[in-house]
Order: structure tokens, then C-alpha cells, then sequence
């Protein structure tokens, strides 16, 4: 690893002093000797390593999305026109059955099958 040279606002040059680690990175810490100003600065490497990582996420995340835009085309009118919802109103009252309960299972279907692909379940 090449030795860096910094130089602090004020002018003076940096001094590296510790290394901090956290769980995802770790950072190299500089101190300037005449206004003890501290800054910490990733490692090239590290920064390659975290932009690995977060490229690996954004395409998981587009993933998904693909996923959620395909299921919004999967229904289309000319395939499934619009039904007369004052119609099936009745047809679901005359079984006993509330349009409101028929609208929240489906609601819940569509809802869980979000939450499956957001949290992975579904590929
Ligand atoms: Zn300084």
C-alpha cells in the first residue's frame, strides 16, 4: 500500500494515526499536527470493496422492481375487461358475500405477493 500524502485545511500536512473499523468498513485516520484537525479517509481498496457492494444491491433492488413492473402488466384490460361492479355487487350480495371482503383478500394477495419479492421470497 503506497503512503498518501494529505494535507489539512489549514495547510499543514496530515498524519495518520489509528485505523477505525466499524462491521462494514474501515477507514485510515489522519491528524494534522498544527491544528489537530481529524479526518478519516477509506482505503482505495475498501472503496472498491463498498462499491461492489452497493452495485451487487442496486441490481438485487432493480431485480425486484422488474419483478413488481412485470406483476403490473400481468392483468391487462384487453384481457380482463373492467367488470360492472355494480353487478357483481349484487351477484357476491345475493350469496352473502361483501364486495369489501372480496376487495380486501385481494388487496392481501397483491400485498403479500409485494412483500415476498421486497424481502427475497420470490425470484
Ligand atoms: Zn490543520
Amino acid at each position: 500500500m503506497s503512503e498518501i500524502i494529505k494535507q489539512c485545511k489549514c495547510g499543514s500536512e496530515l498524519f495518520y494515526t489509528e485505523i477505525l473499523t466499524s462491521p462494514n468498513s474501515f477507514q485510515s485516520v489522519y491528524k494534522c499536527s498544527k491544528c489537530g484537525n481529524r479526518i478519516g479517509i477509506l482505503s482505495s481498496g475498501e472503496m472498491e470493496h463498498d462499491i461492489a457492494l452497493l452495485k451487487a444491491e442496486n441490481e438485487e433492488l432493480h431485480d425486484k422492481l422488474t419483478q413488481i413492473d412485470n406483476w403490473c402488466r400481468a392483468y391487462p384490460l384487453s384481457v380482463f375487461p373492467e367488470p360492472d361492479m355494480k353487478e357483481v355487487r349484487m351477484a357476491l350480495e345475493a350469496v352473502g358475500i361483501t364486495i369489501d371482503s372480496v376487495a380486501a383478500s385481494i388487496m392481501r394477495r397483491l400485498l403479500n405477493g409485494i412483500q415476498e419479492i421486497v424481502s427475497g421470497g420470490v425470484k
